[in-house]
């Protein structure tokens, strides 16, 4: 085996102290004693001059070891911190093999720390083949930066590596036509799309084919079908709650009163935690407002998607206060805030 420099691996120290020993042998046998011939005092090195094991490592191993750590990353720092330490490790890190194995949690950037340089990473995470940053950096150039080609090619690109949220994604983008007119919905196409990511498992895009179902947009209109997607999405909805850190002592909580999860649907349980990509929207558009060109977010609180073009998104037919990317969302937030706020418009013109 060979090192990164091309060199041999050096012999291990127990041969060379056996040939010190054979060599001193070999002296005795000769009458060369040590009063004779003395072998020069052992110099003890000095740290710079010390072996570097680390160089000796193969390049193959730090790839491996540092594949893991990117798959395991909690953050986008744990990653770039690593590709700080030495040079080695930035030559290595940036290698296709490390970045196609980039946890989710690592494309997690902050809409504030936005640069060239994030925008790089991602694109070279996206090349080699991460789905995630794929996903990732599709949604933030056709929301965000308003490259919406590129944007939907990317997103495309892992949708047809069955990505659930890139699925779903341009599900919604096919429902409302974003980036074109009105007449480029494509209802069907949505639905498909939505079918594809709901049989993946993906909660919001069961809720939203559940409610397509149930009102007959895009499918054929089957209520009882409906009603088995909403019961599905309900219950992996549970599922990721039950292993929701907060669950327990929400439950703990309130020893002897109903179980909160027997209220609607389970409307008592933690948000879900948004995808890295929504969370980058809720912040790129909390600090750049897009209301004075017209267009509206979407009031689910976890989406961040916004509308495209003007009266893209549907409104709440209550109090027609609230706009919404897709039923999922309006569903969703109905549930955890917009019922106890929505007041029907025509009791508040008449106040
Ligand atoms: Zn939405
Ligand atoms: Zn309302």
């Amino acid at each position: 085996m060979r090192t990164r420099n091309g060199g041999a691996y050096p012999k291990p120290r127990s041969d060379n102290i056996s040939s010190h020993n054979q060599r001193t042998k070999r002296q005795h046998a000769f009458g060369l004693g040590s009063s004779q011939r003395q072998d020069p005092p052992r110099k003890r090195l000095r740290p710079a001059e010390r072996p570097e094991f680390f160089e000796w490592l193969h390049d193959d191993l730090v790839l491996s070891i540092l594949s893991k750590l990117a798959a395991s990353a909690s953050s986008t720092s744990d990653l770039i911190n690593v590709l700080l330490t030495c040079k080695r490790f930035n030559g290595l890190g940036m290698n296709p093999l490390v970045l196609l194995k980039a946890s989710r949690k690592s494309m997690a950037i902050r809409a504030k720390n936005w640069s060239e340089s994030a925008h790089r990473f991602l694109k070279l995470c996206a090349d080699a083949g991460n789905l995630e940053a794929c996903y990732t950096l599709g949604m933030i150039r056709f929301y965000c930066l308003g490259n919406r080609g590129s944007g939907a090619s990317l997103m495309a690109r892992a949708a047809m590596a069955s990505h659930p949220p890139a699925l779903y994604s341009l599900a919604v983008i096919q429902f409302n036509g974003s980036g074109g007119s009105k007449s480029d919905k494509d209802l069907r196409a949505g639905a498909a799309l939505c079918a594809r990511a709901a049989l993946l498992g993906h909660v919001d895009a069961l809720r939203e084919l559940g409610h397509c179902l149930q009102d007959g947009y895009g499918v054929r209109r089957s209520v009882p079908d409906g009603r088995r997607f909403l019961l599905h999405a309900n219950a992996r909805e549970l599922a990721a709650a039950l292993s929701h850190p907060l669950f327990l002592p929400l439950l703990g909580s309130s020893p002897g009163s109903a179980c909160p999860l027997l209220s609607d649907f389970g409307c008592a349980l933690p948000p879900p935690d948004p995808h890295p990509a929504n969370r980058f929207l809720i912040e790129w558009f909390s600090s750049r407002r897009v209301e004075p060109d017209g267009l509206r977010l979407c009031s689910h609180v976890g989406c961040g998607r916004p509308e495209t073009r003007r009266h893209e998104f549907r409104r709440c037919s209550v109090c027609g206060l609230v706009n919404y990317c897709s039923r999922a969302c309006q569903a969703l937030d109905w549930k955890l805030a917009h019922k106890a706020q929505c007041v029907p418009m025509d009791r508040w013109i008449n106040e």
